[in-house]
């Protein structure tokens, strides 16, 4: 079992438990606003807000794009 600092949500292990059964692409970012262009820069620039809980995809190539843990963004 995992422990997650406080404010982080069972929203988000569910998410994580979800991604190791069904692997995809994600990418974490400390970012609030990431633009997509896909993996071989095959679609249109877009840009999303990344959720503070959750991933939000890109509706261009399913790249899933989730804010990092906080231990991360302190290290
Ligand atoms: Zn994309």
């Amino acid at each position: 079992m995992i422990d997650y600092p406080d404010g982080f949500s069972n929203e988000w292990r569910e998410y994580t438990m979800k991604d190791k059964d069904f692997p995809e692409t994600i990418i974490y970012t400390d970012k609030e606003r990431i633009a997509c262009t896909g993996e071989a820069n095959d679609h249109p620039r877009v840009y999303y807000t990344v959720p503070e809980v959750g991933f939000v995809v890109c509706g261009y190539c399913d790249i899933k794009f989730a804010r990092k843990k906080p231990d991360e963004l302190s290290g």
